[in-house]
């Protein structure tokens, strides 16, 4: 829906049409203004460099990589969200953020199965997870629990509440090689899912 493009000189905001006339426009502006402050800052969720560093830590076999790349990537920009809605949604989403990111896991917790499209979508809702919980929207007993726990049977993914909790208590003060150490020790973790599934 939004996105931000960084350059030496500044960054471009780019906003889907659909998303210019939705409710949740502002949110989106302030989700991707937190990006740019992050950049501008040199948070280490925000450093290429680092994710490289975090990356080169892990063994991957020649050929899950591509499959794996891919996952990578969704997972470290969910975790460059997690920083961008810690700005957002204190300031203008609140709790609209619960409707948004609960219809994100029904989404994802419904899309077509597949060896790499569960570890997928067990990302996303782990995301979905753990940024409602980061930010107290999710009671116990909430129907969103049973829906990620219902997908996590069907589709055999052990480590849903490891990949939540993860996103849930990333910490906003970390220093570079503290945050290579949490990525990669989350990286490591969502290669485990894959093998699990190659099997
Ligand atoms: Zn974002």
């Amino acid at each position: 829906m939004g996105a931000t493009q960084s350059m030496a000189d500044g960054h471009i905001l780019h906003v889907a049409l659909h998303a210019t006339k939705g409710e949740m426009l502002q949110g989106l502006i302030a989700h991707e203004m937190g990006h740019m402050v992050l950049t501008e800052e040199g948070h280490p969720s925000h450093d290429p460099e680092i994710q490289d560093r975090a990356m080169s830590r892990l063994a991957v076999q020649g050929g899950l990589r591509r499959g794996f790349n891919r996952l990578a990537s969704e997972a470290i920009n969910h975790a460059q969200d997690i920083y961008a809605d810690d700005l957002a949604i204190p300031l203008v989403v609140a709790d609209r953020a619960y409707p948004f990111f609960a219809e994100w896991i029904r989404n994802a917790a419904s899309s077509p199965p597949g060896p790499w499209e569960d570890v997928a979508a067990a990302i996303t809702i782990g995301f979905a997870l753990g940024n409602l919980e980061r930010h107290g929207f999710l009671r116990a007993n909430d129907p969103v629990w049973r829906e990620a726990e219902d997908f996590a049977a069907r589709r055999k993914v052990t480590g849903l509440d490891r990949i939540a909790a993860f996103y849930r208590d990333l910490p906003m003060s970390v220093t570079r090689s503290q945050y290579v150490d949490v990525l990669a020790g989350f990286l490591q973790l969502v290669l485990a899912e894959v093998h699990a599934k190659q099997k």
